[in-house]
């Protein structure tokens, strides 16, 4: 097994993964100098019990097709093969095990980071690992130190923050175009663009989540 020093997590529902996720994964491995970066497709994200989400195993295929010219991206499908919700602690937990030694980076939207502290078990997962939250354009930074009291966290910069233009591009905007016919070429991979049209993705309401059971207090 490779040892690596730094290491990103690259955290999202990829529903589906866009230009705006690679290039917030490629400025966080060259800014923070990180070994490689992990790309996690979640399997059930705990927040979005009710929202519908396309089937994890397009998501995860679309996450391999993004990814496969950059020799410093990788995939895991750990929280895809994992039955229930999928939390981050326990995600870390199993790459703090699997990669003993390194620093761990999870990266991911500034929108989801601001909901952190309702995370299951979030002291410990803010010691384990650092967090990256990529804001889109003209993102208001001070939503963050509003929502998260001490931010960044006791000053020892836990939570750090990074500006990407390219996340203009959204998951939500490309569902849209597609259901109404609109391109979306030039904003996702050609693969990942073939891949969305030849499965017939995002054309019809996608796949409703089974309710989950044994759910905590945390999300
Ligand atoms: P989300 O609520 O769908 O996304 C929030 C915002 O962040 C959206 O604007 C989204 O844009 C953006 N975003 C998401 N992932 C991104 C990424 N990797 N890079 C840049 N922008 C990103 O969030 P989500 O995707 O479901 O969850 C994000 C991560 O947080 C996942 O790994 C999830 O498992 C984790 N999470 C954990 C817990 C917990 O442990 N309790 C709770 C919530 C979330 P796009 O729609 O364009 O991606």
């Amino acid at each position: 097994m490779k040892t690596y020093q730094r290491l990103g997590m690259m955290g999202g529902t990829f529903d589906p993964i866009h230009y705006g996720h690679l290039v917030a994964a490629e400025e966080a491995r060259c800014q923070l100098e990180l070994e490689k970066v992990i790309f996690i497709p979640a399997g059930r994200p705990p927040h979005k019990t009710k929202r519908e989400i396309s089937a994890a195993r397009h998501r995860l295929n679309i996450t391999r097709l993004a990814v496969a010219s950059n020799p410093f991206f990788r995939v895991s499908d750990v929280e895809i093969m994992k039955p229930g919700p999928s939390y981050t602690i326990d995600t870390v937990q199993i790459f703090k095990e699997k990669f003993p030694g390194a620093e761990l980076f999870f990266i991911t939207g500034a929108d989801a980071v601001l909901e952190i502290l309702s995370w299951k078990r979030v002291e410990e997962l803010l010691r384990l690992c650092y967090f990256v939250a990529a804001t889109r354009p003209g993102y208001q930074l001070d939503e963050l130190s509003k929502n998260i009291p001490g931010f960044p966290i006791n000053g020892k910069k836990r939570i750090i923050t990074m500006e990407v233009p390219a996340l203009a591009i959204s998951s939500t905007d490309l569902r849209r175009r597609v259901r109404e016919g609109r391109p979306i070429k030039y904003l996702v991979p050609e693969a990942v663009e073939a891949y969305i049209l030849n499965n017939n993705l995002y054309r019809t309401p996608t796949l409703t989540l089974p309710p989950q059971r044994g759910r905590g207090k945390s999300s």
